[in-house]
């Protein structure tokens, strides 16, 4: 999707701090980090946000699941985590390409602001 910049970090067109990749996900550290561990991980198929979810693209989402779960040992985040997914305007969604922040290294408080 032309002048999306998750899809430009996932053709390398913009560069990132990549943790992972396969066929249909990518997972990367935020730019703005609001915890000692935090990254994102989207799916390759540019899909909107949330909203834009539906039963024809929806078995990317459970991968993103699994994909999180095993980083997440991986990064050492055994004593828990939060997975975020904003969605508009009122949601924080300030990106226009789904995306699960996964967020750790410390408490985090909820609910959230
Ligand atoms: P949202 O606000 O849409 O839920 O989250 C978008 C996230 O993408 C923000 O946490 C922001 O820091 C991150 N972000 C925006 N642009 C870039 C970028 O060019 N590189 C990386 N690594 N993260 C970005
Ligand atoms: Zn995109």
């Amino acid at each position: 999707m032309a002048d999306c910049v998750f899809c430009k970090i996932i053709a390398g067109e913009i560069p990132s701090n990549k943790i992972y990749e396969d066929e249909t996900v990518y997972a990367f550290y935020d730019i703005q980090p609001e915890a000692p561990v935090h990254f994102l991980v989207v799916p390759k198929q540019h899909i909107s946000g949330p909203s834009a979810v539906h039963e024809d693209n929806c078995a990317v989402v459970g991968h993103i699941y699994a994909v999180i779960s095993h980083l997440a040992q991986e990064l050492g985040l055994s004593n828990g985590y939060r997975v975020v997914t904003n969605c508009g305007n009122d949601g924080g969604q300030t990106v226009p390409h789904l995306h699960f922040h996964v967020l750790g290294g410390r408490s985090l408080a909820w609910p959230p602001g």
